[in-house]
């Protein structure tokens, strides 16, 4: 498939107008992962004038967290916090909640006659989620098995061209491919396809990796969030997984990996190329020189985090002071959605010979 790293789309169907689709799962604050995997890519393609649709997937939560949805309604809230601390714009961009638009419900169902049990036990997304959170494969739900058809779902109702999302995520966006194909190819073959065929887009890091050195993520407890202050951040970076081989401050160290020892890459040194870019290359040689003390190192990259986060913390607190303006945003943005969802619902029960929603009622 067509991934694109970083640029801008160099191709989008002509019939089919630039727009993305992403969502996250409100499992709780958003952390660096996110930022450098997907909302920044959010963000600049705002910027670019680009038609964005973002989705808070508590559908998607209930997957791995059914038995308690206690903190659901106030980690939707916090996460439309986190978005907007981030930079996105509720004037340019539709900001909403999945089950408020229950069109996704109605075409994750049709979508699922259209693909194997088979191939989605294949989806390694799935895998890794059964390995990091320790899950027992048997007891996986229908629901959990079905995550990916829903995710395709949410793209295709928007008809999104591009999905930016992190690599992990990449295997959905495959899947969504595949069932717009099949779906065009049974039912448009007298009209107009229905479905784009979107295109993932990664960022420069699409798998940031977290304080312990495996992916960073919200149900690992290895995360820097938007939300902690210069001190929380300083007091994990000081725990950050760097080269176990290097002991002693003038021990030459290893900033990248080395997969024959197993040994990951040091995390410090990711997160200075990322938010250090011109510095990163002189820490990296200072490290592998033996004149670079991680101590140092560790509080000279927190205080580079914590001027990055900045501006984030700044519209965080604008934006938590004042939560009737969130919960309008979220309306509206439900609204919106909801017409464009409404919109091509009766263009696919249209092409598969459903009866159309006005007849319903009767
Ligand atoms: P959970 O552990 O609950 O699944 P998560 O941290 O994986 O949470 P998601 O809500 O699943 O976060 O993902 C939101 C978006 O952030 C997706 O596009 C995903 O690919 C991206 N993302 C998540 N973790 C990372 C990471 N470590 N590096 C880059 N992108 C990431
Ligand atoms: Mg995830």
């Amino acid at each position: 498939m067509t991934v694109e790293r970083d640029g801008v789309a160099a191709r989008a169907g002509a019939a089919f107008p630039r727009r993305i689709l992403s969502g996250m799962r409100p499992t709780g604050r958003l952390h660096l992962g996110n930022y450098v995997g997907a909302l920044e890519n959010w963000v600049r393609l705002q910027e670019a004038g680009w038609s964005n649709f973002h989705m808070v997937a508590d559908w998607h939560m209930l997957t791995t967290g059914h038995e308690d949805t206690s903190a659901l309604q106030s980690d939707i809230h916090e996460m439309v916090v986190d978005w907007l601390a981030a930079g996105l714009d509720p004037k340019r961009c539709v900001l909403f909640v999945q089950s408020a638009v229950q069109e996704h419900a109605e075409l994750h169902l049709l979508l699922s006659m259209l693909v194997s049990k088979a191939r989605l036990e294949r989806i390694p997304t799935l895998k890794e989620q059964i390995r990091d959170l320790h899950l027992d494969e048997a007891t996986i739900s229908y629901g959990h098995l079905g995550y990916s058809v829903l995710q395709a779902a949410d793209i295709l109702l928007y008809k999104a061209s591009h999905v930016p999302v992190g690599e992990d995520q990449v295997p959905h966006v495959e899947l969504t491919r595949e069932l717009a194909r099949r779906f065009n190819f049974l039912y448009c073959q007298d009209r107009e396809p229905v479905f784009p065929e979107p295109e993932a887009q990664l960022t420069a890091f699409p798998r940031l990796r977290g304080l312990d050195g495996s992916r960073m993520s919200k149900s690992l407890g290895n995360t820097i969030l938007l939300a902690d202050s210069p001190e929380e951040i300083a007091a994990k970076v000081k725990q950050a997984y760097t080269d176990p081989k290097k002991i002693r401050a003038n021990d030459p160290g290893r900033p990248d990996a080395d997969p024959l020892d197993g040994h990951p890459g040091c995390v410090v040194y990711e997160y200075q190329r990322k938010f250090n870019p011109g510095g990163a290359a002189d820490v990296a040689a200072r490290c592998r020189a033996g004149t670079l003390a991680c101590v140092p190192d560790k509080g000279h990259l927190s205080e580079v985090l914590a001027a990055a986060l900045a501006p984030v913390r700044e519209r965080r607190a604008r934006w938590s002071a004042d939560p009737s303006a969130v919960r309008d945003v979220i309306a509206d943005g439900n609204r919106r959605a909801r017409a464009v969802a409404e919109a091509t619902m009766d263009e696919v029960r249209s092409a598969m010979g459903l009866k159309p929603r006005a007849a319903l009622a009767r």
